[in-house]
């Protein structure tokens, strides 16, 4: 065994190191209605105006200007309704100067008409109707076509995440079909000789295997069905076996545990004599200082630490964007807010430290109010909270009201 020649990397440089690692993403096309949650992997250009036809927005009259201008509550002006237009309908070709027409919101505007007097501002008396406003009061009411999408114009790009709101967009073109991105088959391959499955009773010495559903609960989220590939147990050929087997199987392969120093920590060793390539081990941080990355055939492989907090944070932290990376999606890190420290919390001298916090908007900042203690097995609390504060390398104690940085999960 060679070893990896980069070992300790910092945070920022393992960011930049997994990212020349991960294949580019495959494409396959997709009905509008299952695509939420996809990527785009296609650009989308406007077929279609919209409003396709200027239209009204709100429930009233449609009227020229001149014949309301000056109608106010004490002085209000009468005209006698001409016919409605319905949303859905088609207006007049013509209609009497002097008159109104009664308009549905969506209604398609008629020619010659310069606005709509909202209902609330009429009255309708026999053979017409009393405005009590006119338009430069109430606004034109107008929606004019092309003012929210013009046809040509670029819609979406690729790397896109599509939501509800790109969906309705997307729907409002009369797009039915998506060119997306594929999602990747990952696996997940829990390793230790002490693990015993939830449903399993106690045994001495055991430690339950809560790695294995919190992965796939985090798949899960990114809109992945991760592959359980089980627990190997602490012994080179039966990880060998099991690895082989994996990397053939997956896109992308996730093991935990037995990456750190001790001398059952064998998945490095066996990951190499299986032809994988170390691109780093182990990371200035904690939690997570173990991780381990390698490639087999261009495959990306990560080794996360056992310890259920690194695991997460590693998955959030490195895996997840990884997986949108994958995927082709554009925006594909936690997003970081600055917070005012509530409470004290201390970094470390020569490590990045991510310690878990519970942030929220209070008046008109954030507030972030540490959540220790900060170990790596104590997974209750993490359940209290819903964020990280980012402490660089060398930053010592910090008090009550300190500016610091936090990113949600
Ligand atoms: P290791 O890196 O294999 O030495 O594991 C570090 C710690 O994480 C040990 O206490 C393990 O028992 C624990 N651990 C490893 N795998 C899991 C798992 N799948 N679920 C819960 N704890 C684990
Ligand atoms: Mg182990």
């Amino acid at each position: 065994m060679s070893g990896p020649s980069k070992v300790f990397v910092s945070v920022a440089e393992a960011l930049a190191l997994i990212e020349v690692n991960l294949p580019s993403p495959g494409r396959i096309s997709m009905p509008l209605s299952r695509a939420a949650g996809r990527v785009l992997a296609e650009e989308i250009v406007a077929k279609e105006s919209l409003p396709a036809f200027s239209n009204s927005a709100m429930d009233g009259y449609a009227l020229r200007a001149a014949e309301v201008a000056g109608a106010c509550a004490e002085n209000p002006v009468e005209l006698p309704l001409a016919g409605e237009i319905a949303a859905g309908e088609m207006p007049p070709a013509t209609w009497p100067t002097g008159t109104c027409l009664r308009i549905l919101t969506g209604a398609p505007i008629p020619a010659d008409c310069e606005g709509v007097v909202p209902v609330e501002e009429t009255q309708e008396v026999e053979g017409g109707v009393r405005f009590y406003a006119d338009l430069i009061a109430t606004g034109s009411n107008i929606r004019p076509s092309g003012e929210d999408v013009k046809a040509g114009a670029r819609l979406l790009a690729p790397g896109h995440l599509v939501g509800p709101a790109e969906i309705a967009l997307l729907a409002a073109q009369g797009i039915t079909e998506l060119e997306v991105t594929r999602r990747p088959r990952v696996g997940f391959l829990a390793t230790g000789d002490e693990l015993l499955a939830a449903h399993e009773a106690p045994r001495p010495g055991a430690i339950r295997n809560s790695n294995t559903p919190m992965i796939l609960a985090m798949l899960a989220d990114l809109g992945i069905e991760g592959v359980d590939l089980g627990v190997a147990p602490d012994n080179e050929e039966s990880l060998a076996t099991l690895l082989a087997s994996a990397l053939a199987d997956v896109d992308l392969l996730l093991t935990s545990g037995g990456v750190s120093a001790g001398r059952y920590d064998l998945v490095g060793k066996v990951l190499e004599d299986l032809g994988a390539k170390w691109v780093f081990h182990k990371i200035a941080q904690q939690p997570g200082k173990p991780l381990a990355f390698l490639t087999w055939m261009d495959k990306p492989v990560f080794g996360l630490p056992g310890n259920p907090v690194s695991g997460f944070f590693t998955f959030w932290y490195y895996v997840a964007p990884a997986l949108r990376k994958m995927m082709g999606q554009t925006d594909a890190h936690p997003r970081h807010v600055m917070a005012k420290l509530r409470g004290e919390i201390a970094g470390k001298p020569e490590k990045s430290f991510f310690g878990r916090a519970y942030t929220r908007w209070v008046g008109d900042a954030y507030e972030a109010e540490p959540r220790p203690p900060h170990g790596s097995h104590v997974l209750s609390t993490l359940t209290d909270a819903n964020s990280f504060i980012i402490l660089p390398t060398g930053t010592g104690k910090l008090e009550e009201g300190a500016e610091v940085r936090v990113a949600f999960f």
